[in-house]
């Protein structure tokens, strides 16, 4: 039995029957006897410069050999972390904005929960505490994400969790409109994945960020967009923000970052936000931080990652790349065990099998046949490869996900 406990795993299967990974090279990776496997999901929607990058490698090298990090807090700082602060916040679509780091994700789906509650106390509206998310939200599962994430399956078993949560329906902003209309005093914000992913791949529909944003604004409740996937170019923007036209007032950014060569996360922060916390002469501390927040090695795989996502010109590829994608995942809705594609924003596709057990079928023979695809909610097989995959190797990865729903759809039928 494995040692390992592993995430979101059913340990008496998994244990002794993992899957080794040995080594990556931009699209691909290899297993320790070998064998070669496209990563259509670049691993848990990150790795978004591929695999096997020395620059970033000899980038962190270096740092760990000069100062490995260094504590961020209060007056202390190191070169890397605030180099990248300077270069995320001119690079955010939030003008004039402020950046606190995590070391991932859900510290920073925590961190913005936390800054939204203090920041309108600050402001003398103690009583806005409450968030708001969606059903079918993922936003990480430290103890606030577990709270307000929308995949119940998640909460199962945990009892109580942080109180003053609430969840509307996602797509449809008259839950909101109903909510803040009625409690709008007692809400300290509103979080929102532009394009929802461990949901199941759902792209807003028109009119709808819009919309909830316009609600937010009316009823004074921060808008906080988690960009956690959708940041650093994965929809053909360096941000979903710019390509929905958004103004948050956080943006909760983690993943793309670093492309998953280290842990960092962040919290892009507006004026609006931020300015209480550095008015001259003010008492006000953001009583809040984390060991590795702004960790420095961490700090410096990110610049070298923002590098190579600017010298290749990234963004430019996923914009061309998207719609290559988009056709060939449509091209799988014709299976009858296929309910639904959903596509439409970025390099990012989900295929809506019948049911989870076919879609873990699938994504067996997938594997077996050297292509890696990712079950996610509900039994949708989840596409997100990296920028630098090509063409081609997108229409085989598609192809082999084709078949595999053809030998599954005859094993179903002989069964049946
Ligand atoms: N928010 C979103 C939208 C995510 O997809 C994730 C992780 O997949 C998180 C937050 C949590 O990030 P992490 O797993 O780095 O803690």
């Amino acid at each position: 039995m494995t040692a390992q406990w592993h995430p979101q795993a059913n340990m008496s299967q998994v244990s002794g029957n993992e899957l080794v990974f040995a080594r990556g090279e931009g699209a691909y990776l290899f297993d320790e006897a070998g064998r070669k496997y496209f990563d259509a999901p670049a691993s848990l929607w990150y790795c978004n410069v591929g695999h096997g990058r020395s620059e970033i490698a000899e980038a962190a090298a270096t740092q760990l050999r000069t100062l490995e990090s260094y504590s961020n807090f209060e007056n202390l700082s190191t070169r890397p972390t605030l180099d990248l602060a300077e270069r995320v916040t001119a690079m955010s679509p939030i003008g004039e904005a402020k950046i606190f780091f995590t070391s991932g994700g859900s510290d920073a789906i925590d961190t913005a929960a936390k800054l939204a509650r203090r920041y309108w106390s600050a402001l003398g509206c103690p009583a806005k505490t409450g968030i708001v998310s969606r059903d079918l939200a993922y936003h990480g599962l430290h103890a606030y994400g577990t709270s307000i994430t929308g995949l119940d399956a998640n909460r199962e078993g945990l009892g109580p969790l942080v109180p003053d949560t609430y969840r509307v329906a996602t797509n449809d902003s008259s839950d909101l409109d109903a909510l803040l209309a009625d409690k709008a005093d007692t809400i300290a914000a509103f979080f929102c994945e532009p394009v929802m992913g461990t949901g199941g791949v759902i792209p807003p529909a028109p009119g709808y960020l819009e919309r909830v944003q316009q609600l937010c604004a009316a009823h004074d409740v921060l808008f906080v967009a988690d960009e956690v996937i959708t940041g650093f170019g994965r929809t053909g923007k360096l941000f979903a923000t710019e390509l929905f036209g958004l103004d948050p007032d956080l943006i909760v950014i983690a993943k793309g970052i670093t492309s998953g060569y280290l842990p960092l996360g962040g919290v892009i922060a507006s004026r609006r936000v931020w300015e209480p916390f550095y008015a001259p002469g003010t008492d006000l501390v953001f009583r809040h931080g984390i060991t590795y927040s702004g960790h420095a090695t961490a700090c410096a795989a990110a610049m070298a990652n923002l590098d190579i996502i600017e010298r290749e010109n990234l963004v430019e590829r996923v914009a061309e790349l998207s719609p290559v994608l988009h056709e060939l995942a449509r091209g799988l809705d014709s299976h009858e065990l296929v309910s639904e594609v959903r596509t439409g924003v970025g390099l990012l596709a989900g295929i809506q099998m019948r049911n989870p057990d076919i879609a873990r079928r699938v994504a067996a023979i997938c594997r077996d046949e050297g292509v890696l695809v990712r079950v996610i909610t509900n039994g949708t097989l989840q596409l997100s490869p990296p920028f630098v995959a090509e063409a081609p190797e997108l229409r085989h990865a598609t192809e082999v996900i084709g078949q595999a729903i053809s030998t599954v759809s005859s094993q179903v039928e002989s069964v049946g």
